[in-house]
């Protein structure tokens, strides 16, 4: 059964915190199973999964600077400009009729 903080580590048994994901110890976390198999073949799985490059991966999709579509504008306030524009496409349209 699945091991979860806190508690000790299945693996190397040193104590893992509450709010932890992966063993300070050993680097084993939910994602290989908090068995040691995974752990030992040294698959450079990241340490904890929710800091996973979240970051860089916003900083290289939005914030780039050069092609940054998005640049200034929210999610939210795209969405509401496609909205405004659907309505408008389709106010044009039944008004052609
Ligand atoms: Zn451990």
């Amino acid at each position: 059964m699945p091991f979860k903080p806190p508690g000790n580590c299945p693996v190397c048994d040193e104590h893992v915190p509450r709010g932890l994901v992966s063993c300070p110890q050993c680097g084993s976390c939910a994602r290989s199973g908090w068995n040691d198999e995974i752990g030992a073949d040294g698959l450079d799985l990241p340490e904890d999964p929710s800091e996973f490059d979240y970051d860089e991966f916003v900083r290289r999709e939005f914030g780039g600077g050069e092609g940054a579509v998005a640049k200034g504008l929210s999610f939210w306030q795209w969405v509401g400009i496609i909205l405004v524009g659907i309505m408008v496409l389709m106010m044009l349209m039944s008004a052609g009729r």
